[in-house]
């Protein structure tokens, strides 16, 4: 048994979607990738946790920092939002090691030139980024308050989603650029 993230919206029809990361050496993992096929039934419990929801009523600012599959419950957020044409300020720091690896990523892109009130900025950890708005670096202190600046204000709600290791640096790194730690929200994937 193992714990996967909703993508999907809330709002969408009856599939949910999943973003399952293959971890070469793992025991579940590879077996969505090598051995399930369309049709296999797959047991479900759930869906379980409470903490790390959208909030349905923000005016005030959200950030989201996700790196690899951590983008999972981000990415449903942001069709949440998006399928409710909710206007609330919304930046998403993600991290990952290539462009190629950005899961979502063309949704993403498309979102941010649709949205205005949508920033994107991505942490490109061993390439150059394309866009003059990426880093080309881990996250850090730095790259948080950037993209704070890129909000009109503060964010009142914060999200932070990835493998422990991953977790600890960014949450780290929201504190030093000086957010609130009552505003953080953490999901760690284990690692
Ligand atoms: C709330 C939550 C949500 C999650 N959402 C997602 C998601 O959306 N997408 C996603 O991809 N993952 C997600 N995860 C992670 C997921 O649950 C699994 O942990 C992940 O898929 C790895 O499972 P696995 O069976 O493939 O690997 P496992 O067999 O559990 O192994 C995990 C790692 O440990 C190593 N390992 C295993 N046994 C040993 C050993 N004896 N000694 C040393 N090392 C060992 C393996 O090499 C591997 O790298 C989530 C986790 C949580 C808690």
């Amino acid at each position: 048994m193992r714990g996967y993230s909703i993508a999907s919206s809330p709002n969408a029809s009856d599939i949910i979607e999943l973003a399952i990361e293959r971890l070469p050496d793992g025991e579940v993992s590879p077996f969505f990738h090598d051995i399930a096929v369309v049709g296999d039934e797959i047991e479900l419990r759930g869906p379980l946790g409470g903490h790390f929801l959208w909030p349905e009523h923000a005016t005030a600012p959200v950030l989201l920092i996700g790196a690899g599959s951590g983008v999972a419950p981000l990415m449903a957020m942001l069709r949440h939002r998006r399928d409710l044409a909710q206007t609330v300020p919304t930046a998403l720091l993600l991290s990952s090691r290539t462009k190629h690896d950005v899961l979502f990523g063309g949704e993403l892109l498309a979102l941010e030139t649709a949205d205005p009130q949508f920033k994107l900025a991505l942490a490109i950890t061993r390439e150059t980024p394309e866009r003059p708005t990426d880093f080309a670096r881990r996250i850090d202190s730095a790259m948080v308050a950037e993209v704070v600046a890129r909000l009109p204000r503060m964010p009142a709600h914060v999200f932070v989603c990835g493998s422990n290791p991953f977790v600890n640096a960014a949450a780290d790194g929201a504190l030093l650029a000086g957010l609130d730690a009552a505003v953080i929200k953490t999901e760690r994937y284990g690692g």
